[in-house]
């Protein structure tokens, strides 16, 4: 059926639908939950596989956010302009190099000779490359044994005396002189890659850690870790404590490294929402959120046992969903803002901040021109309007930007921390971090869509969009200061409770979210909802209290443990374990 019409009706209609469009556009300028949800659970769900980096479901994941960068009018980081599907989504990502996969190759020997015998040991059984060791083929002519390998020119101690030769190999223990000490003054120069570091600059052929196990199964160095922070520049192995005896023997060692370690694309993915001063334009707010998740599990993982699928709904779906809203909304706002946008979805953060690493190193725009950085990791899960912001102390304007709000706000100053703010940080940009806090679901394959509080992450990015407006208002960029750094996360000890202490919480007490199944906190009986108040002489009020006690704490050292659970105040026993 034709409709009649005329030229007034056809106006008026043209009139009525630019008004509509207008309203539609001014509502469409504030975050929808349910955007946010169409977002989370797609990123979420069972097809993209948790999101691990460098898997199939994790690079759908970038290309999805990449193709809603597209249609939010974003321009791709690379500034390349293209045609095809395709290649415009291409031109949004952002490659990083990434080992997925480390294997053992098919030429490792380690051959010990005295003179007359000979003896092979067996790469699996005997010995070990570890994941950064360099692949090379050595006859080394002399052992030497450097204690526990370590070069702290601070502490004035150095195992390295006298000069040494790459004809030779550099046998150490693992370890450090403080054994289990978490305050030991050797945490940092102990660690696997400062002696590596050291051994490098003595000027060794390769070195050799002698495992305390007797079966290498059960040493952690064994396992063909990598943590793509580098390579060895130097064969690194480990050998199991009865062939440590035979190595005691031996006048020349000969040894083949072949370690497989597999690069697989990794992405970042950029774009830029240019401004709409001539001058201010060339200035940058970063606005930033990790895409990447766990996987199936693995490291990282709280999940009692390996290969489900870890959603990550909350960590970090939801800061990714508000990333593509953020993106829209900036993208539709007109006027512009005057200076420019950067939206950025990071891989690898999981894996310690890979992606946003790379990033800062290779930037898209001139870091010197990039005046904040603003990350959120983990805003879906808020209880009781609790939201906290990390990085205030990063610059002298945050406090007041961040100004009254109908949250209930914990504020901290450090610009350091778990997630890719630290390394915007790093290179002195001010940051801000938002958090809604963790809770029992979190690195488990539980951490799903449906638990997410949509209504109140919307709220969340109507306030970082106010803020990221008032940025911008601003005639002056940010003054940057350095924050005053505040204690170690728990992470950082070398003691393992097991706990998951909710940070957001700032009454009496730490309110444990959870406990890590069959760690030393659930066999001390300790459960989600428990308040703990005191730990051996320590009374604990907050997160801050209970570092420190756990920063004082022996491994295989049972400790009392004081919790509040409902009306009860109980008093249980808690033996830590070292951490791994
Ligand atoms: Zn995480």
């Amino acid at each position: 059926m034709a409709v009649k019409t005329n030229r007034f009706t056809i106006l008026v209609a043209a009139l009525l639908l630019s008004s509509l469009a207008a309203i539609a556009q001014q509502q469409s300028l504030e975050p929808s939950a349910s955007r946010l949800q169409q977002h989370i659970s797609y990123l979420a769900s069972d097809a993209l596989d948790g999101r691990r980096t460098g898997t199939p479901g994790a690079n759908d994941a970038a290309r999805y956010v990449a193709g809603e960068f597209s249609r939010a009018g974003l321009k791709p980081g690379d500034g390349k302009v293209a045609r095809k599907p395709r290649a415009i989504i291409a031109s949004y990502l952002q490659t990083f190099p990434y080992v997925g996969r480390v294997e053992l190759g098919k030429n490792n020997a380690l051959t010990l000779s005295n003179g007359e015998a000979i003896s092979n040991l067996r790469p699996g059984d005997d010995w070990m490359p570890l994941g950064i060791s360099a692949n090379q083929k050595l006859v080394l002519t002399e052992i030497v044994s450097v204690g526990y390998g370590i070069t702290a020119n601070e502490l004035n101690h150095n195992d390295y005396k006298g000069t040494y030769s790459k004809n030779q190999v550099a046998v150490i223990r693992t370890g450090t002189p403080d054994g289990d000490n978490p305050h030991g003054r050797f945490t940092t120069a102990g660690q696997l890659r400062f002696k590596v570091a050291a051994a490098q600059s003595a000027g060794v052929g390769a070195l050799l850690i002698i495992s305390n196990e007797d079966d290498l199964k059960n040493e952690p160095l064994a396992r063909l870790r990598y943590d793509n922070a580098g390579l060895a520049a130097i064969p690194v192995v480990v050998i199991s404590k009865p062939a440590a005896e035979k190595l005691a023997l031996a006048k020349e060692v000969t040894l083949t490294t072949d370690v497989v370690r597999a690069e697989v694309p990794a992405y970042n993915v950029v774009g830029v929402l240019e401004g709409s001063d001539p001058v201010l334009k060339n200035e940058y707010i970063v606005i930033g959120a990790h895409y990447d998740h766990l996987g199936r599990g693995g490291d990282g993982s709280l999940a009692p046992r390996a290969g489900e699928i870890h959603h990550g709904a909350d960590d970090n779906a939801s800061g990714t969903a508000g990333l593509i809203e953020l993106a829209r909304i900036f993208g539709a706002q007109r006027p512009k803002l005057k200076r420019s946008l950067v939206f950025i979805a990071f891989g690898g953060e999981e894996e310690g901040l890979l992606g946003s690493n790379y990033y800062v190193n290779h930037p898209l725009v001139p870091i010197d021109k990039t005046i904040a950085m603003i990350n959120m990791d983990m805003i879906g899960r808020m209880k009781d309007s609790k939201l906290m912001i990390g990085g205030v102390g990063t610059a002298t304007e945050w406090r007041q930007l961040i100004g009254q709000s109908d949250f209930t706000l914990a504020l901290s100053e450090d610009g350091y921390g778990p997630s890719d703010h630290s390394s915007f940080y790093i290179k002195r940009i001010p940051v801000l971090f938002f958090f809604t806090g963790t809770h029992t679901d979190y690195h488990k394959p539980s951490d799903t869509f449906d638990k997410i509080n949509y209504n109140d992450e919307a709220r969340v990015l109507s306030m970082v969009a106010r803020i990221v407006r008032d940025v911008d208002a601003a005639d002056k960029r940010l003054t940057y200061m350095t924050a005053k750094s505040e204690p170690p996360r728990t992470g950082g000890f070398r003691v393992y409770l097991g706990t998951i202490p909710n940070y957001a919480d700032t009454t009496d007490g730490l309110l444990l979210d959870g406990v890590r199944d069959d760690s030393p906190a659930a066999k001390a009986g300790l459960k989600a909802g428990d308040r703990v108040v005191k730990i051996g002489n320590h009374d604990i009020k907050n997160v801050y209290d209970y570092t420190q006690a756990l920063g004082e704490m022996k491994a295989g050292q049972e400790y009392v443990i004081e919790v509040v659970r409902g009306t009860e105040r109980l008093t249980l026993k808690i033996t830590p374990e070292a951490r791994k």
